[in-house]
């Protein structure tokens, strides 16, 4: 039986010395391996649409337990993002997000088009890297069901107060009369808790500003067409980046390679 599906190319393996195994994220199947015969040879027509962030349409039939790949058609190869080290590192990161969060038999179709926005976006300079890179987090935190509650200081309740801070730890904003109990609250559910403990527990709940608040707030309810709909005063762009990058990576639990990666190359 042939099958027909749109795919967005996550990691390529080499599989044996003539083909190769390419990690799909498809709308209809999550996540899915399939197999490039021949691709290792640079003479292979499917080279083009097998390439890394490659947004393809396959025609793949079963053998072996293994799905096969019989004809492929690029559709968007978002070829600019290959000019920029930076960019490509930035798509490396989204792939690797993407690879662990998507799995086998799971319908993520607004997960694959954030995915493929964000390629969009960072191809074409629709926004600044750190904004496309706070974007995607947010949206994705969003779409795997822990967007980070931005309403009301989670131990008061208070919806307006002088200042706010972001508890990392619990995914919820508290007010600064609050943070103190919210912190001794946090020790209380941990058996014990030392020093340098504390100290690390004290800078994951951190001092945000209403910008920061109100761009997160909007991440997390806009429609998907808006993504990149708002604006915010450049001095707070940094503590955007900050929270989303902590809140995705923290729910995670993983060490990104492809993170360090590219922070390493933006510091350049
Ligand atoms: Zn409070």
């Amino acid at each position: 039986m042939l099958i027909g599906i749109k795919g967005l190319v996550l990691r390529v393996i080499p599989r044996t010395e003539s083909d190769r195994l390419v990690v799909l994220f498809t709308a209809e199947r999550g996540k899915i391996t399939v197999c490039a015969k021949g691709s290792r040879s640079a003479k292979s027509k499917l080279l083009p649409c097998i390439e890394p962030f490659a947004y393809s349409e396959f025609v793949l039939y079963e053998k072996d337990g293994y799905f096969w790949i019989r004809e492929g058609l690029l559709i968007e190869n978002f070829y600019k993002i290959r000019e920029d080290v930076t960019k490509l590192a930035l798509a490396s990161y989204f792939c690797e997000v993407l690879d662990l969060v998507v799995y086998e038999n799971m319908q993520e179709t607004e997960l694959l088009r954030l995915g493929l926005n964000s390629f969009h976006a960072i191809a074409n300079d629709l926004r600044p890297l750190p904004i496309i890179k706070a974007v995607f987090e947010m949206r994705a935190c969003l779409l795997l069901g822990f967007a980070p509650n931005m309403e009301r200081c989670s131990v008061c309740g208070r919806k307006n107060a002088a200042s706010f801070c972001f508890s990392l730890m619990d995914g919820e904003i508290v007010c600064g009369d609050c943070r103190e109990r919210a912190l001794h609250a946090y020790f209380a559910t941990q058996r014990s808790v030392n020093a340098e403990e504390e100290r690390r527990y004290a800078t994951q709940i951190y001092l945000i500003s209403e910008n920061v608040r109100a761009a997160v707030r909007y991440l997390t309810t806009c429609p998907a067409d808006k993504i990149y709909g708002f604006t915010m005063p450049e001095a707070d762009v940094p503590q955007l980046c900050k929270l989303c990058e902590d809140h995705l990576t923290y729910r995670l639990e993983k060490k990104l390679r492809t993170l360090d990666f590219y922070h390493e190359v933006e510091a350049l």
